[in-house]
């Protein structure tokens, strides 16, 4: 049976880059991808300073581990493209947009089948590499997943699945695409399947933003692979977990990493420079935390109290491990409320809705942002908050 189209999309997407802003009510707003949400301290350092010179001080981290810069003044990218690209951040101003790869959290450092940093960088390069990729939609999504599960279920439209160290399995729209290849041959196979979905978009006269959009299309870029789908697909990844992975992590060589919550995604500048302090990479989550890892063992109680100290969150009894948020006002103009004050007045004052479970607080019911899963909906109205799953 054919599966039909999701969504039928009538235009190329909108979605924001660092170069190609979207003007939001409190100024521009630049999206920056952050690769497997891998940064080095003086990439860190270097966002610190655009948000300090040119934004509103602080870095905004996203569901797909990137970051946004808000309250850009207009005709400021010239400026800030040259300050990214001198930090790395802009190898390629073609391909800006379609470089949003999640990486398995902590990958390399404890847990998993495989290192998938070097499939990071090798996707990364690869898409940068090749011109026609230059026109993938904004929206377009790599999963590489080191075998643990987290980032698997995502959402990708091409996945890599480690199922053993050396056995790698290829998801298309989060399902088994029946294709397994030694991680070697990962990065390539991965590739191909991109292109796939761009010929198949062709082929279909479509302009999706997503493989789940195009008819039949997990099922037809597995065809041009030479794949078939399974016909009973087995679920390779376990359920995403409902809260965020908070604390430390003792790390295959000892060192120790720490993992911290970064309340409604709002990193200051004086946090991400005091990251960049401590320690020389940080992976950002798509939970909105971070990963600090490489510390020594004497050193982590003096890291972890003065992250503590600037508001990050160590503690998984936190409410700030189940709330997420939207802009709001007045950084969106659609908001009917400023839901990030009110929900932090929320968690401040024990007042949570919904007996405080995960829950994703939205100026208005596109819901931005919203994590997936099992989450509580808290939909400004212009007169209070709807509460409730949908
Ligand atoms: S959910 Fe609505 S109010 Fe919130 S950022 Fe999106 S459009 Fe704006």
């Amino acid at each position: 049976m054919t599966a039909p189209p999701a969504a039928v999309r009538v235009g190329a997407d909108a979605c924001p880059g660092a170069l190609q802003t979207h003007a939001a009510a409190d100024g521009a707003l630049a999206r920056v991808r952050v690769p497997g949400g891998l940064l080095s301290g003086g990439q860190l350092r270097a966002l610190a300073a655009v948000a300090r010179d040119l934004g509103d001080g602080a870095l905004e981290l996203t569901s797909r581990g990137n970051v946004q810069l808000r309250g850009l003044a207009a005709g400021t990218e010239p400026e800030l493209g040259d300050r990214l690209a001198a930090a790395g951040l802009l190898p390629s101003p073609t391909h800006e947009r379609v470089r949003n790869l999640l990486a398995s959290a902590l990958t390399g450092r404890a847990g998993g089948h495989v290192d998938v940093r070097p499939w990071v960088r090798a996707l990364d390069a690869g898409l940068c590499a090749d011109p026609a990729l230059a026109g993938l939609p904004g929206r377009y999504l790599a999963t590489l997943d080191d075998g643990r599960g987290d980032v698997a279920g995502l959402g990708g439209d091409v996945g890599l699945q480690a199922l053993s160290p050396d056995e790698v399995a290829l998801t298309l729209g989060g399902a088994d695409a029946g294709l397994r290849v030694h991680p070697d041959d990962a990065v390539p196979l991965a590739l191909a399947a991109t292109r796939g979905f761009l010929a198949e978009r062709a082929a279909q006269a479509s302009s999706a933003w997503r493989l789940a959009e195009l008819e039949d299309g997990p099922a037809r870029v597995a065809a041009r692979l030479g794949a078939t789908l399974p016909a009973a697909p087995h679920r390779l990844y376990r359920d995403i977990g409902t809260t965020p992975s908070v604390g430390s992590v003792v790390q295959r060589d000892g060192r120790v990493a720490l993992i911290a919550v970064v309340p409604l995604g709002r990193l200051d500048a004086a946090q991400a420079d005091l990251l960049a302090r401590v320690t020389g990479e940080v992976q950002l989550t798509p939970w909105r935390s971070v990963v600090v890892p490489d510390l020594t063992e004497d050193a982590v109680d003096d890291v972890a109290v003065a992250l503590h100290r600037t508001g990050m969150v160590f503690d998984e009894a936190s409410p700030w491990t189940r709330v997420t948020a939207c802009a709001g006002r007045p950084g969106c103009a659609k908001s009917l409320a400023d839901v990030r004050a009110d929900a932090a007045r929320a968690v401040a004052t024990g007042t949570l809705p919904a007996d405080g479970t995960r829950q994703h607080w939205a100026g208005c019911e596109r819901r931005c942002g919203r994590p997936r899963g099992e989450v509580v909906d808290v939909v400004a109205t212009g007169t209070g908050y709807r509460v409730g799953k949908s």
